[in-house]
């Protein structure tokens, strides 16, 4: 099956009860039996790591189900897991992949709460942490240690867009034994797969592209059947279960996913052109453009297009930032990212830079937003 089939067909059947064609939403806490042995059966199976041995949906639900055997299909994964968010998912698999006295190697710029996550609370629990320039195997290679157990990288890193070379990471990750873990929340599987290149486990903010209409919070895992096994068992310990609502709308999200990305590459390579030629503009990253410092790497990662993140700096500074964003008419000003709706995210902490997610609009009404905005900054 090609990629916009296995979107819109994978994890999907007619609902046997009724026959309704698009998936029903499970909103059941438990699940009744025929007999005491039964429900003895399914509870033994799930705690084995069966996925659809449903008896109560902390551990597992037929509409989280539909979203993970959707997921799975188009990472290239055996398996995959539906989290209550992104951070339920990360929680997932780093607590169940780590223990105290192992090693782990990550990006030194990461999404701020998985930052947090390792900061306050891995490092506490005795789980060794080094920080790497995810862009320099060199870097990545001399961290390892005996005891490495885990390197953790976006696939392209928040908000400095530093593009891992997943290949590279993959082979020292083997020679170390060391499981391989990419959050490719910014790219989603329709324009790059990390497990085709030699990752371990792929996370995801479902929350941003998958669902991609920002209504709704959402994490999803994918990796081989055994490290599901152990993260659905985290998971639920946890208490980070997914509400079936929840997956049922970033199920018909990523039932389109592929034509999305088509329009936020599209959308995302000409805004990144017109910031890099415009004088207020002193830096864009956008690995789609021949002068990014990630271009040629990522070419060989991306054939199919960039997506739709990039950051840049004004040469205005702070007034430039503030000025831009509060100009912008089509756009939001807001956290989170891979929305419909293109959104601008002012970082003052971080040099004044902005984050666009460049949304799916009619790309001469975003050049024209952007443009405007620019003539404003230019004015100051
Ligand atoms: C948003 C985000 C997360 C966290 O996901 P939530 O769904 O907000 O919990 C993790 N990684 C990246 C790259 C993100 O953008």
């Amino acid at each position: 099956m090609k990629e916009m089939t296995t979107a819109i067909h994978a994890g999907e059947s007619v609902d046997q009860a009724t026959g309704a064609l698009a998936a029903p939403i499970y909103q059941t806490a438990t699940f009744a039996f025929e007999s005491a042995q039964a429900k003895e059966d399914a509870v033994d199976a799930s705690m084995n790591g069966a996925p659809d041995a449903y008896f109560y949906s902390r551990t597992s639900n037929p509409t989280n189900r539909v979203l993970e055997e959707k997921v799975a299909a188009l990472e290239g994964a055996e398996d995959a897991l539906a989290c209550a968010s992104g951070m339920g998912a990360i929680s997932a698999v780093l607590f169940s992949q780590l223990k105290a006295g192992d090693h782990l190697v990550l990006s030194d710029n990461l999404f701020i709460i998985t930052e947090i996550l390792v900061n306050k609370t891995l490092r506490p629990l005795g789980i060794e942490v080094t920080p790497v320039d995810i862009s320099d195997p060199q870097a990545i290679r001399s961290a390892i240690r005996p005891n490495t157990r885990m390197i953790f990288t976006e696939s392209i890193t928040n908000p400095y867009m530093r593009f891992a070379d997943l290949s590279a990471i993959a082979e020292i990750a083997r020679g170390a034994r060391a499981k391989f873990v990419v959050d490719n929340t910014f790219f989603t599987p329709s324009l790059l797969k990390p497990l085709a290149f030699g990752a371990d486990i792929v996370v995801h903010s479902a929350t941003k592209y998958l669902s991609g209409h920002g209504d709704t919070v959402s994490g999803i895992v994918a990796g081989s059947a055994a490290d599901m096994g152990l993260a659905r068992i985290q998971m639920d310990a946890l208490g980070a279960a997914a509400a079936p609502f929840n997956s049922w709308l970033v199920a018909r999200g990523v039932r389109t996913l592929p034509l999305r990305m088509r329009q936020h590459s599209a959308n995302g390579h000409s805004i990144a052109e017109l910031l890099r030629d415009h004088p207020e503009v002193d830096w864009v990253r956008y690995p789609g453009l021949d002068t990014d410092a990630a271009f040629e790497v990522a070419s060989k990662y991306l054939p199919n297009g960039c997506g739709g993140m990039l950051s840049f700096h004004m040469t205005k500074g702070k007034r430039a930032m503030e000025t831009f964003c509060e100009s912008l008419e089509l756009a939001g000003v807001a956290v989170s990212l891979g929305d419909l709706h293109t959104l601008a995210y002012p970082m003052p902490k971080r040099d004044f830079m902005v984050r666009l997610s460049v949304g799916c609009e009619d790309p001469d009404d975003l050049i024209a937003d952007v443009t405007q905005a620019l003539d404003k900054v230019a004015a100051l």
